[in-house]
C-alpha cells in the first residue's frame, strides 16, 4: 500500500485523484484466527494495530457491526487530555497523550492532533485550591500542568467574562497547555490502514451474535456472517459491552449504558482557541477546525441504547453554555448526535483478561475513551499477547470492584453520571 507523502499528494492531483487506492482491504472472514477483537472502534482497531506492531500478531480480525467509525469514536467531541490526579489514571493517560503526540507519523496518516491545550475553569476559591491540588499532583508525575489567573484567561479567551458581576465569577483555572483536539474519524481510519498493512483483517457489517465454547473456554464467535474460531477473543464493544457479554452468559458487569449527546454550531470565525470546561456545572467546548463550537455535557438519566439523546440534556447543555459565554446567543446549532457511552461505577477503565478463559475485555469508558484510544490498544495488545497485563494497565481489573480498590478519580463513588 502507498505511502502517504506531499509527493503523492501532489501527484494525485496532477492525474485527477484517480489513483488512490482504498485505505485498508475488504477481506471476507477466515475460517480461524490467533485473536478475533470484536468492536471495530477507536479501541478495537489500535489493539489490531498494536497486536501486530508490538507483538508481530498479524493472524487477526476486527469484526464491527457496522461501518467503522459508526459508533463513539466517530461521535465524540474530541478532546484530549491527560489531567488526571490519581497515578493509576495519570500514568496511563499520559503513556496516551505520548503515543499522541508521535500518531500522525507512526501511523503514517495525518489525525490532526491539534495540541491547543485544555483549560478548567475554577468558579470558587475552594475549586481553585482543588485544581492546583491536581496541578501539583500532575506536575510530580512529570505532566505539564499550569494555574491561570483571571487576566491570563481573558487574554487566552476575550469572550470570557470574567468580571465579579459575570453570572459564575471566573477565580482562575487549570491548563495543560499540551492537551487538544484530534480529527475521530482519522483516528479509526488510520488505525484501520495501519492494522490492514500489517496483515489484519478488518470485517465490517460482521455482527456478533455468541460465542463459541469448548467446556468454559471461548474458542470462537458466531457472526451474521458465519462461526468464525480463534485461540484469544477480545472484546472492545464500548457502550455494547453489556449486550455483548450476555452473549457469553456474563449477566452482572460494573457498567451502564448512556447516551451522550454532542453538539456542533454554525462555522464561526476563530473564537475559540483552546478546549474549555465550565467548573459550575457540566459542560465543556471547542471549536473544529472548520470553525464549527462542539461542545456536551451531561450524559442522559437513564440507561438506554439507543444512539439518540433526549430534549431536557439538549436544554440544560445549551443553558450552561449560556451561563459561561452570554454572546454565543445568537449563535445557530447545526447538528447534535448522540453515543452509547460504557460508564464504569469508579469512571476509570477496565482491561484485563477474563473474565472467562480464552477471552479479553475492555470496557468502562464513560466520557473520556477517545483521549485513551492509543495507550488502551497498546496496553490491551500487551495483555493479550503476553496474558498478563502491562504495568500501565495493572490497576485496571475488573476484580477490583469485589476487592474494594476502586480507582475514583473524582471520589463521586458508584453514581455514573458523576464521574
Ligand atoms: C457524544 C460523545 C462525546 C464524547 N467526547 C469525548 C471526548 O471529548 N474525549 C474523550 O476522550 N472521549 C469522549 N467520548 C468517549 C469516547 O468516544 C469513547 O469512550 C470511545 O470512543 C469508546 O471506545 P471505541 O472508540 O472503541 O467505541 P466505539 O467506536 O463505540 O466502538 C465499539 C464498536 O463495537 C461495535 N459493536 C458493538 N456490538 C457489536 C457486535 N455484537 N459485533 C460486532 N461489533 C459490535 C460497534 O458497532 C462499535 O463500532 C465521547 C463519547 C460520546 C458518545
Amino acid at each position: 500500500m502507498a505511502e502517504y507523502s506531499a509527493f503523492a499528494l501532489l501527484r494525485n492531483a496532477l492525474s485527477g485523484n484517480k489513483d488512490w487506492k482504498p485505505a485498508w482491504r475488504k477481506p471476507e472472514p477466515k475460517a480461524s484466527y490467533d485473536v478475533i477483537v470484536i468492536g471495530g472502534g477507536g479501541h478495537g482497531l489500535s489493539t489490531a494495530y498494536y497486536l501486530a506492531k508490538e507483538h508481530g500478531i498479524t493472524n487477526v480480525a476486527v469484526l464491527e457491526k457496522g461501518w467503522l467509525g459508526s459508533g463513539n469514536v466517530g461521535r465524540n467531541t474530541t478532546a484530549v487530555r491527560s489531567n488526571y490526579l490519581l497515578p493509576p489514571n495519570t500514568r496511563f493517560y499520559e503513556h496516551s497523550m505520548k503515543l499522541w503526540e508521535n500518531l500522525s507519523h507512526d501511523l503514517n496518516y495525518n489525525v490532526m492532533f491539534s495540541q491547543r491545550g485544555c483549560l478548567n475553569l475554577a468558579h470558587s476559591p475552594a475549586q481553585l485550591d482543588d485544581y492546583a491540588r491536581r496541578g501539583n499532583s500532575m506536575r510530580h508525575q512529570g505532566v505539564d500542568a499550569e494555574l491561570m489567573t483571571p487576566a491570563e484567561i481573558k487574554r487566552l479567551m476575550p469572550m470570557i467574562d470574567v468580571s465579579d458581576t459575570a453570572r459564575f465569577p471566573v477565580y482562575g483555572g487549570l491548563m495543560q497547555p499540551r492537551a487538544g483536539t484530534a480529527r475521530h474519524d482519522a483516528v479509526a481510519w488510520g488505525y484501520a490502514r495501519g492494522a490492514d498493512r500489517r496483515g489484519v483483517d478488518i470485517v465490517e457489517n460482521c455482527e456478533v451474535t455468541g460465542f463459541i465454547r469448548d467446556g468454559d473456554k471461548i474458542v470462537g464467535v458466531s457472526t451474521s456472517r458465519g462461526e468464525i474460531r480463534a485461540k484469544k477473543v477480545a472484546v472492545a464493544v464500548a457502550g455494547s459491552t453489556g449486550r455483548v457479554m450476555q452473549l457469553a452468559g456474563i449477566d452482572r458487569l460494573p457498567i451502564e449504558s448512556h447516551v451522550l449527546q454532542a453538539f456542533v454550531s454554525e462555522s464561526l470565525k476563530p473564537v475559540l482557541d483552546t478546549v474549555v470546561t465550565f467548573g459550575m456545572g457540566h459542560f465543556y467546548i471547542s471549536q473544529s477546525d472548520k470553525g464549527g463550537l462542539v461542545y456536551g455535557g451531561d450524559i442522559d438519566g437513564y440507561n438506554s441504547y439507543a444512539q439518540r439523546g433526549n430534549l431536557p440534556i439538549v436544554e440544560d447543555v445549551m443553558a450552561e453554555m449560556l451561563a459561561l459565554f452570554p454572546s454565543l446567543a445568537s449563535v445557530r446549532m447545526l447538528r447534535s448526535w448522540g453515543g452509547v457511552c460504557d460508564m464504569s461505577m469508579d469512571g476509570s477503565p477496565i482491561i484485563t483478561k477474563g473474565p472467562l478463559p480464552g477471552m479479553y475485555l475492555n470496557c468502562g469508558w464513560c466520557y473520556g475513551g477517545f483521549k485513551a484510544t492509543p495507550a488502551s490498544g497498546f496496553c490491551f495488545a500487551h495483555t493479550i499477547a503476553r496474558d498478563e497485563p502491562h504495568d500501565l494497565n495493572a490497576a485496571f481489573t475488573l476484580d477490583r470492584f469485589h476487592r474494594g480498590i476502586l480507582i475514583d478519580e473524582k471520589g463521586q463513588g458508584a453514581t455514573p453520571r458523576l464521574h
